[in-house]
């Protein structure tokens, strides 16, 4: 079989290389999971609490290693992979451990009138084997969040993760693995995207598909999975905006928005990539910001700002700063490629005196740019917020929190964090997804399980003590009669109809017909 090799960006080395998958290859992962999840869909809610929190264990116990695989692939820090890989694997399992069987038991049904002597509930149940997409920015978290979810709630999963991060991809079989999870029930497939994940959309054993990426990309596997009516979870890009208002605490805004920007290399779906600050505190929060990103330390991996992953988002970041300051931009700090350094890295930019009409200001950039434009009115912050064709999570900064929820509440996003960036990811009782282009569907939290679910509805009829409900037929004499009273006795507002109908209905049942 064909191979493809995988290079850490942050030095041009060889990691190592994987099989590109084909077609049959897919077909035979899919059939595979299939079978295991003939039975895992029957694993009682205590099996599975016990293998989540086994593998909870089994990464946070071999965490370093998990994180220099991540730094590897990505060319990021050990701490960015500690913080926002390991971190979240771990929390997500403990989290779905502790309340799985809460969010997956049957619900009762209410009590109905009409249908008396019956017993209602409905019930969670898996899907069956889930296809599951992820991107090379946040390899772990993102690939491993959407298997967690999906085997927590009995289903099987194929994972294609990112070519790029193909080791990711392939430490969470072996986490799950190692935590006792039966052979089969998470497989991981290697392969490029055109090719072994086009096999996988495009699979007949595949009953739902998550898919993290780009929003381009997204589209075409919605209209894949829309041939077949497979449902999907569609996590995609970002623009998203900090609003800093003039009641801010600039220090914390400064500290705050400079990491949502620049972290693992700006490359994550809901970093900071518009900063649009009040006019009053402008020039205060601009030197602020400016100081602490110029001191960042870029670089190696002891650094605090890794290399960018790909060659292709790094051209797209220098594109932006060219189209940015041939329309009459300022770079503040950054702004240029050090060219002694191999590798991917693009140091941590700010730049000021941008407008709508440029790139940097409409596009998903994905990488350390900063553009951070003054605004007067708040209606304007948020007109500039919501103008992009992304919602996928915001930021605001103030310590007037009346103004600060009443922001949110205006904020076209999937989340908003007052005071704070992107946290909201990082607890996993919060619903995560994005607006507009952002995205469709949402996980983590309760409704994220349950979205990983079939739900069937079931009626029960317990007693066996007569043949014949009053419409089955033949039809009671009357019926039409007795239902036009019933009806008014249960919906009329007015006291005296309803009481008129019940006794019409005594004499009906009593007398027939009434004349
Ligand atoms: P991408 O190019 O869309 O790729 C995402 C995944 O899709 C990769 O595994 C890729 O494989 C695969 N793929 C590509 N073409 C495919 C096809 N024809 N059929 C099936 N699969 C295919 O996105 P990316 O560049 O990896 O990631 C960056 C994007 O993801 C950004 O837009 C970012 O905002 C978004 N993102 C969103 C979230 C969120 O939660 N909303 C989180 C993180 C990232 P290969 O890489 O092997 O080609
Ligand atoms: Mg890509």
């Amino acid at each position: 079989m064909a191979e493809f090799e995988i290079i850490n960006p942050s030095n041009g080395e060889l990691v190592t290389s994987y099989p590109l998958m084909g077609p049959d290859e897919v077909d035979e992962a899919v059939k595979k999971a299939g079978l295991a999840w003939q039975s895992w869909s029957g694993a009682s809610f205590e099996t599975r609490k016990e293998i989540l929190t086994k593998a909870a264990a089994v990464i946070a116990e071999d965490a370093e290693r998990y994180a220099r695989i991540v730094s590897d692939e990505t060319g990021k820090t050990v701490m960015d992979a500690l913080m926002a890989d390991i971190y979240p694997v771990a929390g997500l399992l403990k989290y779905y451990a502790k309340n799985l069987k809460k969010f997956l038991k049957p619900v009762k049904g209410e009590a109905n009138i009409f249908l008396p002597a019956r017993k209602s509930y409905y019930t969670y149940e898996p899907k069956g084997v889930v296809g599951v997409i992820s991107p090379w920015n946040y390899p772990l978290s993102l690939s491993a969040g959407p298997v967690i979810t999906a085997v927590a709630a009995g289903n099987a999963v194929v994972l294609k993760p990112s070519s790029q991060t193909t080791g990711s991809g392939i430490a969470i079989k072996e986490i799950f693995e190692k935590a006792g999870l039966p052979e089969g029930v998470v497989q991981t497939i290697t392969g490029s995207g055109s090719v072994t994940g086009q096999a996988l959309i495009e699979n007949e054993g595949i009953d739902m598909l998550f898919f993290t990426g780009s929003t381009g990309v997204g589209k075409m596997v919605n209209v894949t999975a829309a041939k077949r009516l497979i449902p999907t979870i569609m996590e995609l890009g970002g623009k998203d905006v900090a609003i800093v208002t003039k009641n801010a605490n600039l220090d914390r805004a400064a500290h705050s928005i400079a990491w949502g920007a620049f972290t693992n290399s700006g490359q994550t779906c809901i970093g900071m990539e518009i900063a649009i600050v009040h006019k009053d505190v402008y020039e205060q929060f601009l030197e602020k910001i400016t100081k602490i990103t110029k001191d960042l330390k870029s670089g190696d991996k002891s650094g605090e700002i890794g290399s960018m992953t790909m060659a292709a988002q790094l051209k797209i970041v220098e594109e932006q700063v060219e189209d940015a300051v041939s329309g009459g931009a300022a770079i503040i700090t950054g702004g240029k490629r050090d060219p002694d350094k191999k590798g991917l890295f693009y140091p941590p930019t700010i730049l000021t005196g941008t407008n709508m009409n440029m790139k940097l200001m409409t596009d998903e950039t994905f990488g350390p740019l900063l553009p951070i434009v003054p605004y007067e009115n708040i209606d304007e912050a948020i007109e500039i917020a919501n103008s992009t064709e992304f919602g996928l999570s915001g930021a605001i900064f103030t310590k007037d929190m009346a103004e600060g929820r009443s922001i949110a509440k205006r904020m076209n996003t999937g989340s908003v964090n007052i005071n704070d960036v992107l946290i909201t990811f990082a607890n996993h009782s919060l619903p995560f997804g994005g607006n507009k282009q952002s995205g469709v569907g949402r996980y983590h939290s309760k409704m994220g399980l349950r979205a990983f679910t079939n739900i069937k509805s079931i009626t029960e009829f317990p007693w066996d003590l007569y043949n014949k409900e009053p419409y089955w037929y033949p039809v009671l004499k009357n019926g039409d009669l007795l239902i036009k009273e019933a009806l008014r006795v249960l919906f009329s507002l007015d006291t005296g109809k309803r009481v008129k109908a019940a006794l019409n209905a005594i004499l009906i049942i009593l007398k027939g017909r009434l004349k």
